[in-house]
């Protein structure tokens, strides 16, 4: 049974909770990622299986809004965003809480200005070990606050116990967010350690220990993402690979591929243990299932996908890439950008852009079907918000609520028979 956190309603969304109550207890061991149908006359609306806030999220909003309750008379500070919402960010600087960083590392507030008095909370991406020991040597209490989410810990943990084995860490992530920066410090204390961003980058180092790319090569274009005195040549011998917690899980997998082919090629299968670290275990199951439910989105077909989070979400950028390959998707940040069926406003992940488009959302007969997905750190009252304005254009906003109690109802029937596969859900 998921821990139930104690989050504020203005993020929740009671028939969004209804729903993912009954998909989980319908299938408990989480099997079916089909997504949830909601049939309305003019429009389906085809709900991911898995999607919005994961237990890292929910844990580190809990204990942000605790840290202000609990502290009325002090001042409360985050090291930088909670997560990357601006929704969640928003509604937390609106009770006093002030950020001491960007999400890429520049300050807004010197640690020189804190006091022990103050209250210090730490992010769900967690924090750099420098920064963990810059607030300790300035007598800062960050212990009480640490929402850093267990499922970046136990990378850390991995990293180390590698470098105890002697073995390299690979990082797969963006270099600039702050996880991967987090990662890095914490992997860089105990191994030779290197930040790779995609699969291109993965083959970089391949044809190194391959030995068709010098090590002189690499360092010049590694030199700001390697451990200081990385030597290519004796510290790509023996490697593990973890990731950003919130990269594509299967990216991930295919670069440990990579590298086993590698040294499998170089070593034999004797030789293999000793120089590749299996280290599927430290990737994070939300991402894991949000990805997967997306997969199935996309898989089921759709005339159009919203793809719903903050634009400087790592993880919400993945579930575009992988719906934008069944069809057109619009990485949104709420219902607001929507104007109407004529414009709507989105962020293009390949431009890094705001963009508009015209005559985006256009009724179909029979119906149209749209796909409708969150990332880690959105509300599903956001998601709720999008599935309103979605029904508002296509005319069936005053079915709503009789369509979702219907399509909940018809799963009810099913829960409590296991073998039951989901029922065919629509109207009447
Ligand atoms: S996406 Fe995974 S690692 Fe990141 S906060 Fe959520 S549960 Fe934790």
């Amino acid at each position: 049974m998921p821990r139930d956190f104690q989050i504020p309603s203005t993020y929740r969304s009671e028939k969004i909770s209804t729903l993912k109550t009954i998909r989980r207890e319908l299938d408990s061991r989480k099997r079916d990622f089909e997504p949830t149908v909601f049939s309305f006359a003019n429009v389906d609306i085809a709900l991911a299986r898995f999607f919005g806030f994961c237990f890292g999220v929910e844990n580190a909003i809990e204990r942000a809004y605790q840290a202000v309750e609990e502290n009325p008379n002090k001042r409360v500070f985050l090291l930088s965003e909670m997560i990357h919402n601006p929704f969640v960010n928003q509604n937390l600087q609106a009770r006093g809480v002030r950020f001491l960083q960007s999400t890429e590392g520049k300050s807004f507030i010197s640690l020189s200005e804190l006091t022990p008095e103050d209250i210090v909370i730490v992010p769900a991406f967690g924090t750099t070990v420098e920064l963990f020991r810059e607030l300790e040597e300035r007598g800062i209490p960050f212990q009480s606050y640490d929402t850093t989410c267990p499922f970046v810990e136990k990378v850390w943990k991995r990293s180390n116990q590698l470098g105890s084995l002697g073995f390299t860490v690979v990082i797969h992530g963006k270099h600039e967010h702050e996880e991967t920066r987090a990662t890095f410090s914490h992997a860089s204390t105990n191994a030779p350690s290197i930040v790779v961003r995609d699969k291109k980058e993965a083959q970089q180092l391949i044809d190194c220990i391959r030995g068709t790319v010098s090590s002189e090569d690499i360092v010049s274009r590694f030199s700001e993402r390697m451990t200081p005195g990385f030597d290519p040549q004796k510290d790509l011998e023996r490697i593990g690979v973890v990731n950003q917690t919130t990269m594509l899980a299967s990216e991930t997998h295919e670069i440990s591929l990579m590298f086993r082919a590698a040294f499998l090629e170089k070593y034999c299968e004797e030789g293999l243990r000793g120089h590749f670290a299996d280290t599927r275990d430290t990737l994070c199951y939300a991402t894991n299932e949000n990805q997967t439910a997306a997969q199935a989105l996309a898989a089921s077909g759709g005339d159009l996908a919203l793809v719903v989070g903050g634009y400087n979400s790592s993880n919400t950028s993945h579930l575009v890439e992988l719906l934008e390959k069944s069809c057109p998707t619009y990485f949104i940040r709420d219902a607001e950008e929507i104007e109407d069926e004529s414009l709507i406003r989105h962020l293009d992940i390949h431009l890094w852009e705001v963009r508009s488009t015209r005559a985006w959302f256009k009724k179909k007969s029979p119906k149209l079907r749209v796909l409708v997905t969150a990332g880690a750190s959105c509300p599903d009252a956001v998601v709720e918000g999008v599935i309103q304005k979605v029904l508002q254009m296509s005319g069936d906003l005053e079915q709503y609520d009789q369509v979702f109690e219907r399509t909940l109802e018809r799963l009810r029937v099913n829960v409590g028979h296991p073998s039951g596969s989901l029922p065919v859900l629509g109207q009447g």
